[in-house]
């Protein structure tokens, strides 16, 4: 009977993980309306980010990971500054430089569409301090205008526009919780044997 609840948990602990390593989050401009995704991909070099959105002007747009885990229009200013748990200058240009969320510009075509993978460098899905789930989790952000990878404190990139939040898995932390369902599950079955 224990073995068997060892093999369960174990199981639980494996379906984490996989979550954890790829991702895909919903994004969402200033009116709420679903313009995209973004894939969250973990690479030994870093988070590999798909990002497929529509809805931009043509042309360059900076694009960075904030601080919280929170995307409330109009200006989305709930999701804070970049993260940044080093404490470095912004910018990927900076010599002092650069935030944990700072990212490549992303171009958008002729028809405000975008369609492209970067790399968040060092970052990780998992924990630690470059974790881009740190407590609740971290949201990304696109901006009117493109990063000029200097300026601080985020390169003049101009109003937010498109936001969507990567939040902790919820089996996580629901596995955290004393009320978790699984949890009496286990329990009742541990009963009835
Ligand atoms: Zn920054």
């Amino acid at each position: 009977m224990r073995l068997s609840i060892v093999v369960l948990l174990s199981l639980l602990a494996a379906c984490n993980t996989s979550h954890q390593t790829a991702r895909e989050i919903d994004m969402y401009n200033v009116s709420g309306d679903l313009v995209g995704t973004a894939v969250y991909t973990e690479q030994p070099e870093g988070v590999q980010l798909k990002i497929k959105v529509e809805g931009l002007s043509p042309g360059f747009h900076g694009v960075h990971i904030h601080e919280y885990a929170k995307c409330e229009g109009p200006d989305f200013k709930s999701a804070g500054n970049h993260l940044n748990p080093e404490g470095k200058e912004h910018g990927l240009m900076h010599p002092e430089g650069a935030h944990l969320g700072d990212l490549q510009n992303v171009e958008a075509d002729s028809a405000g569409l975008v369609d492209v993978e970067l790399t968040a460098a060092d970052a990780t899905l998992l924990s630690g301090k470059k974790s881009l789930l740190p407590k609740e989790g971290s949201s990304l952000i696109i901006d009117e205008d493109p990063d000029d990878g200097l300026t601080q404190p985020s390169g003049d990139s101009g109003t937010r526009i498109i936001c969507g939040v990567l939040k902790k898995d919820e089996e996580e932390s629901s596995l955290e919780t004393p009320t978790d369902p699984t949890e009496t599950d286990i329990k009742n079955k541990e009963e009835s044997e």
